[in-house]
């Protein structure tokens, strides 16, 4: 298929999505607290698409004043009236679920929860729910659940076993953790979701059904659309904005079909039960007025009370009660108060069939099971809901905006471990161990190759990943010594997967693969960089150059044919690179090494080498090739530095440009004033927290900024500036006392020239109480809308809403956003998740020093920062014949250019260094692709699957925008077949499956010899294949 033809196939599927779709308006209507009733409902045709039951959160946003009135004894809601007799006809069906909410790590580090809690709760567990059948319980962390498996003995698996088969124990969601959905990138969502499931299908042979989260801060249709694909058709929800679940309660659409926003078909939809109270805790959990705790018998007409006022909330008569809370259930005497007291509430209410209610515990499922079957009975459906549930608010003009930027130095340190994990490990492993199978044609592996040890290390690192994607981990949301651990965590799993990498490369490389040999302490390749601790920036190590060439390794992770700029540090300002298998010189830049903002190392300096040749001519995409250094006459070091306008460019803005860009700087702090066609500028600011004795202020989770708003960053003295020219690249760097910011751009002729390259190092350390923001400030009329992506999976529309304080308009950012007029998009991609805000300028904070506690829990301030770096892509776009779109639609994705910006960034080429090459084998560059996956295609995993010879393989057909043609077109192409893509591995098998590849979701035998194409994958969706190399 042609790019023409693709962009027909977009446009025909944005005019079915249009058709669901409408456009906004403004807010003409409101409830009314004195006519209890909305006013000039007739007149919003959103309110009619509402009363249709299909709905949009961005028009519940319209809807709402978030004017907090006092609700009486359930302060956030109203009160609920019923009729006596309302369950004469069918009785209130009540299904009470005993939970225990375990973080993997919070005030105490994951080992030190699961010591002096966790494994007394699962112990006391199996007890309980032995002893009376009717008792049940549900689990929803497998880290915790898996951990305690390894510590328990076989008898005691089998009570496990017996109690999971008779329904009792349900484990609900079945993630490693229960995540975050504002920071977490998709890919680390999916893999930890697989690795629960995994473990589950293994040990317990169980697959989950229903999602369970109750704690992360804010939810996203990213995760939703995860669970789908796993094979869950419902989920419970916990922490959303208060004034939402008010309006949902009282339109009864606290259960809803949750859609994804681009889908247009009911295939993704999935049950959604958003629980209506203020916490899951069990005060606030039995009934909307929180005093009434007390669980025995006399006190049963009071709990029924409370039940009946919040059934009033739903449409069905069955009621979902949880019960439980933070590490409960830990001694053995709260497990019998809990399910002996509640048992006789249970027993009485049997007793008394006047009272029209049958109570009993129950698990998730139970509770679905029985909601459908109510549901069909009597033909009742559920609206139909899309959009995402951020900024979260718990109470007040409390907004939760401060977690998607705390602790950046480690949300940064996340994403590299991921990328570590999917190039390093999974896909290069994966092909490693097929490539040595065929080699052999036995099945078996190279006797020397650590494929075990490697494994270990494979499912340690995933674990360590998943592990912190809970919520309180990259959201930067717990207690110094836990992040330290989790921190430690990452650190020793991003070494130990470069043991794998170079393992896995040196295989690969070697031209005769009999003179492999492995040896732990003598690494055949090194990487060009080093990581010395859990809370530093890598540093690279000069290569001693001599009169023999030094040979590189570089790799390129993605799928997609690249130009990039490879950097390397060298001991001598004289070098020259050439391209190893043709001798060809290529195009080198030479620059210093900064050991201060205006002292050069003496030692080091830094070789950037243009790659475009190679990998424009003749290098595929995933691939390890091979260009050499050499020692060679002096050359010249080519850059300005200056204090204050003097010299050249005094009286001129500094400017930069390649062929597609330019831009003009301000020669006195080197920020960008202007460029990029439109205008577009670089402010930074500071935000404060509220001043005042007993006011609470901004902490880990909280953004709580003074009343004096953003203040613009100033210094007493002009910041140095330097500038670099070349061939290669050429950019402008700002050293200011907080932070050092570069404006770079690439001489390259490929979309890599298009973007300018946005890098900061922040450092605030000597700060009190204050927030660093970047704000790019422009000419293109987005009005007060627009968009951040969600999960790194699909792009929300957003809106800056002048009735919601400044925190509330601040929004999570994985990977990119960006606003647009009829005729320019401009987009921001980042390498790390951080919060956005479009206050008329768009905003991103950087970095927050926090010196208290800010009342969740968590008991201290954020004071641990670091030297942090950051680094974006800004990219600016015509859109073709002036879209009619200015900001209606709230569906848009990403541009192909943008997609394949984003992908660069997020996988930056990996540069290993071989030995001196006197000692050095023949090598052959590795090229496991044919040619480049389609431009719309992502390789997302080829996951080593533990049982057998089987691999997972994901693609992600992505979904992107019609209305900017990409200049100049990518190289890459539009139809592959899998059957050859790993050419000359083979697919022996391929099999279709669900999202976490258990067995159950399996294609059947008989739909197996019908080989995918990859035109059979849907826009936005992500396929799952089991496969066999051969
Ligand atoms: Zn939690």
């Amino acid at each position: 298929m042609g790019y023409e033809s693709i962009l027909m196939e977009r446009e025909r599927e944005r005019e079915r999505e249009a058709q669901c779709i409408v456009g906004d308006l403004p807010a003409v209507w409101a409830y009314s607290s004195i006519t209890k009733g909305w006013f000039k409902p007739e007149s919003n045709p959103n309110y009619k698409l509402y009363q249709r039951g299909k709905f949009e959160l961005l028009h519940v946003y319209d809807l709402l004043t978030f004017d907090n009135p006092d609700g009486g004894a359930w302060k956030q809601g109203f009160e609920i009236r019923y009729q006596e007799n309302e369950w004469d006809e069918t009785p209130l069906e009540l299904f009470l679920v005993p939970h225990s909410h375990n973080d993997p790590g919070w005030l105490k580090t994951f080992n030190s929860y699961y010591q002096d809690q966790t494994k007394h709760i699962l112990n006391n567990m199996l007890i309980k729910l032995s002893e009376d059948h009717r008792r049940k319980m549900i689990w929803a962390e497998i880290s915790y659940f898996s951990k305690w498996w390894n510590d328990i003995d076989e008898q005691k698996r089998e009570m496990v076993k017996r109690l999971v088969g008779a329904g009792q124990l349900e484990l609900v969601t079945g993630g490693w953790v229960m995540p975050d959905e504002a920071n977490s990138h998709y890919f680390a969502l999916l893999d930890q979701l697989m690795e629960g499931h995994q473990w589950l299908q293994k040990h317990l042979g169980v697959r989950p059904s229903s999602g369970w989260a109750v704690d992360p801060f804010g939810h996203s249709p990213s995760m939703t659309y995860l669970l789908k694909g796993a094979g869950l058709n419902n989920m419970v929800i916990q922490r959303v904005h208060y004034a939402v679940k008010k309006h949902f309660a009282r339109q009864q659409t606290l259960e809803f079909l949750w859609r994804q926003s681009w889908d247009s078909s009911p295939r993704s939809d999935i049950t959604c039960h958003m629980m209506p109270f203020y916490s899951y805790d069990v005060p606030h959990t039995c009934g909307p007025n929180p005093p009434i705790t007390e669980q025995n018998v006399r006190e049963a007409l009071l709990l029924l009370d409370q039940y009946r006022q919040k059934s009033r909330l739903f449409r069905s008569p069955v009621l979902l009660v949880p019960l439980g809370d933070d590490f409960r259930f830990t001694e053995s005497s709260e497990w019998d108060a809990q399910f002996r007291n509640y048992q006789k509430l249970f027993d009485y209410f049997e007793q008394h069939p006047e009272l029209h209610i049958k109570a009993r515990f129950g698990t998730l499922s139970d509770y679905f099971e029985a909601l459908h079957r109510r549901l069909n009975a009597t033909g009742t459906t559920l609206p139909t809901l899309r959009g995402d549930f951020f900024t979260y608010a718990d109470r007040d003009d409390h907004y939760w905006s401060g977690f998607f930027t705390s602790r950046p130095f480690y949300k940064r340190l996340d994403r590299a471990l991921e990328s570590t994990l999917r190039y390093g490990h999974e896909i290069l492993f994966s092909l490693t161990l097929a490539d040595m199978r065929r080699f052999r044609g036995d099945g078996r592996l190279v006797a020397d190759f650590p494929g075990h040890e490697h494994f270990r290390r494979l499912t340690e690192a995933r674990r360590n990943l998943a592990l912190f994607q809970h919520h309180d981990a990259v959201t930067g949301t717990a207690r110094d010594p836990v992040v330290v651990d989790y921190g430690t965590r990452l650190f020793h799993s991003i070494l130990n997967l470069r043991q794998v990498l170079q393992s896995s490369a040196h295989w690969l490389l070697l031209l005769d693969k009999s003179q492999y040999h492995h040896d732990q302490s003598k690494p055949f390749l090194q990487m060009d960089d080093v990581m010395s601790a859990q809370d530093a920036l890598p540093q690279k190590t000069p290569l001693v150059l001599s009169d023999a060439p030094r040979s590189l390794i570089i790799f390129n992770p993605t799928e997609q044919l690249r130009t990039s700029v490879i950097s390397v540090v060298i001991d001598s300002p004289d070098a020259r690179v050439i391209e190893a298998e043709t001798g060809r010189p290529m195009t080198a830049q030479i620059s210093a090494v900064w050991a201060e903002p205006s002292r050069a190392s003496a030692d080091s300096f830094q070789v950037r080498t243009d790659q475009e040749l190679i990998y424009f001519m003749s290098s595929f995409s995933l691939c390890l090739i091979l260009p050499c250094v050499f020692s060679s006459s002096p050359s010249s070091l080519n850059f300005l530095l200056c204090h204050s306008p003097q010299g050249p460019e005094a009286d001129a803005p500094l400017s930069l440009s390649n062929k597609h860009v330019q831009i003009w700087s301000s020669q006195e702090t080197g920020l960008l004033q202007s460029g990029l066609v439109r205008q577009v500028q670089v402010q930074f600011l500071w935000y404060g927290t509220r001043s005042g004795v007993n006011r609470d202020k901004s902490g880990a989770y909280l953004f709580l900024p003074g009343e004096e708003g953003a203040q613009l960053y100033s210094s007493s003295e002009p910041p140095l500036i330097r500038v670099s020219r070349g061939p290669v690249f050429s950019d402008i760097t700002s050293c200011f006392r907080h932070f050092t910011h570069t404006l770079r751009l690439l001489h390259l002729d490929g979309h890599a020239g298009r973007s300018l390259e946005i890098s900061n190092m922040v450092d605030i350390r000597s700060e009190v109480n204050r927030e660093l923001a970047m704000r790019l400030v422009s000419n293109v009329a987005n009005g007060n809308r627009f968009y951040s992506d969600l999960n790194g999976f699909q792009m929300q529309q957003r809106r800056t809403l002048e009735k919601l304080p400044l925190q509330a308009n601040f929004y999570p950012m994985t990977s990119a956003s960006f606003l647009q007029d009829s005729s320019s998009r401009l987009s921001l991609l980042s390498a790390q998740s951080q919060a956005v805000a479009s206050l008329r300028p768009g905003e991103l904070v950087l970095d927050r020093r926090l010196q208290q506690d800010d009342n969740r829990g968590l008991g201290q301030g954020v004071t641990d920062n670091k030297l942090t770096a950051s680094l974006y892509h800004l990219l600016l776009e015509d859109r073709r014949g002036g879209a009619q779109e200015v900001g209606g639609a709230s569906v848009e994705h990403l541009s192909l250019l943008a997609h394949l910006t984003s992908l660069s960034l997020c996988h930056p080429p990996i540069t290993m260094v071989a030995p001196s090459d006197s000692q050095l084998p023949k090598l052959r560059p590795f090229r496991p692709l044919r040619s480049s996956l389609p431009c719309d295609v992502h390789l997302l995993n080829l996951r080593t699957l533990e049982d057998a010879q089987e691999v997972a393989l994901l693609l992600h057909r992505k979904g992107f925008d019609c209305s900017s043609a990409p200049e100049p077109m990518p190289q890459c192409t539009w139809s592959v077949n899998l059957d050859d893509l790993f050419s000359p591995l083979q697919f022996r098998s391929v099999r279709r499956s669900g999202l976490t590849l258990l067995r159950e979701h399996d294609e059947p035998e008989s739909a197996r010899q019908q080989q995918p194409r990859i035109t059979r994958l849907r826009p936005m969706e992500i396929s799952a294949y089991r496969v066999e190399i051969d």
